[in-house]
C-alpha cells in the first residue's frame, strides 16, 4: 500500500429494497506488482467498498512462473492490528516470522498470522518448488479489544471440505452447512473457496446480518445477475439469505462475508491503525527499534517503510 485510506463504518448496502442485480456492485480490481516480479490483482480495499466485514484486504497473486531465478521474494516487513490469511492455490511459499516460525505453505493450506501489537515476516519461494505459484492473501482487521494482543502464527493443512453438486467447498473461516473452520478470527466472518470441476450451480445459505462479496479467481461464473471473471469482486451487501452461483466452466471462486465492521480503521502500508499519529509511531518503531523482532534466515534486506 502506498497511500492511506480511511474506512467509514457501515459502508454497506441494505438489499431489502433493491432488485437482485441493482443491489450487487461489480468492483474491478487494481493490478500491481508484489515484491520482485509477481502480478497481483487487488480486490480490497476498493474505493467504493473498503471492507467486507473485518476483511480489509484481498489480493489475488499470480499465477506466476517461478521456474527460473529465485521466484517470489518479499523481504521482512512489519504488520500491526490485523491477521494475514494466506490461501495457497498452486505451488509453495515459505513463510518466516519474528516469532521463529518457518512454514512452507502448499496448495489447499492456510497460514494465519496474527500481528496484534506487532510482528514481522518474509515470504519467498522455497528452493524445492513447483514451476508456478498462485495464492490469495487476505487481511482481517482486528477489533479494538484485540488489536494490541500478542502476535501469533498458525498453519492449517486440514480445513473442512464440503462436496456440493460437482463443487468442493473449502471452509476457510467461519461456519457453513454445519461445519466450522478451525481458523481463529476475532470478528463474525465467513470465507469459502468454491472449486468446481466444470459447469454447475451452487446454492449457499447466507447470514442476513452479514455483508458479502464474491470473486472468480479462475474460470467464469454468474451470480446475482452479473457475469464474473477474474479481476473483479461482486459486492453483495447485506440482508440476503442465500446466493446462487452458476459456474460456466471449471472455476475457483471465493465468497467472503462478515458483520459490517463498526470501527473506523486506517490502512497504511502494512499497518492497520486508527489514526495518522499511530501510523507515524509504527513507522518510527519499524525504523528505529526492535519492536517488530527479527526474521531469521531470510537472505535479503528488510523492506523500508514509505514516508507518511
Ligand atoms: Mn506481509
Amino acid at each position: 500500500m502506498s497511500s492511506s485510506m480511511t474506512m467509514t463504518p457501515k459502508e454497506y448496502r441494505d438489499c431489502t429494497h433493491h432488485s437482485e442485480a441493482q443491489c450487487a456492485t461489480l468492483l474491478p480490481a487494481r493490478e500491481a506488482m508484489l515484491g520482485e516480479g509477481m502480478k497481483i490483482r487487488r480486490l480490497l480495499p476498493h474505493r467504493q467498498q473498503r471492507m467486507i466485514g473485518a476483511w480489509c484486504f484481498f489480493d489475488h497473486a499470480g499465477p506466476a512462473d517461478v521456474s527460473q531465478g529465485r521466484g517470489v521474494r518479499v523481504g521482512p516487513h512489519p504488520h500491526t492490528g490485523l491477521q494475514t490469511f494466506s490461501w495457497m492455490m498452486d505451488g509453495e511459499i515459505l513463510h518466516r516470522d519474528s516469532l521463529g516460525y518457518k512454514q512452507v505453505l502448499r496448495k489447499g493450506e492456510v497460514n494465519l498470522m496474527t500481528a496484534g501489537r506487532g510482528i514481522s515476516h518474509s515470504e519467498e519461494s522455497p528452493e524445492e518448488r513447483s514451476d508456478t505459484v498462485q495464492l490469495a492473501q487476505f487481511w482481517i482487521a482486528l477489533p479494538e479489544e484485540k488489536r494490541h494482543m500478542p502476535p501469533a502464527f498458525s498453519h492449517h493443512a486440514d480445513l473442512p471440505l464440503i462436496e456440493k453438486n460437482g463443487a468442493t467447498l473449502t471452509l476457510l473461516v467461519g461456519e457453513l452447512f454445519g461445519h466450522t473452520s478451525p481458523v481463529e478470527v476475532h470478528s463474525p466472518l465467513v470465507g469459502v473457496d468454491i472449486t468446481t470441476a466444470g459447469a454447475t450451480q451452487i446454492d449457499i445459505p447466507l447470514n442476513p446480518g452479514f455483508e458479502y462479496g464474491v470473486a472468480v479467481l479462475t474460470g467464469g461464473a454468474e451470480a446475482s445477475g452479473h457475469a464474473l471473471s477474474p479481476g473483479a469482486l461482486l459486492y453483495l451487501g447485506t440482508h440476503r439469505s442465500s446466493i446462487t452461483i452458476n459456474a460456466n466452466e471449471a472455476s475457483q471462486i471465493i465468497l467472503l462475508g462478515g458483520e459490517p465492521f463498526a470501527e473506523k480503521i486506517m490502512l497504511y502500508w502494512n499497518f492497520v491503525a486508527r489514526s495518522t499519529q499511530e501510523v507515524r509511531e509504527y513507522i518510527k518503531l519499524w525504523r528505529e527499534t526492535d519492536h517488530f523482532g527479527t526474521v531469521e534466515g531470510y537472505d535479503g534486506e528488510p523492506l523500508p517503510s514509505p514516508e507518511l
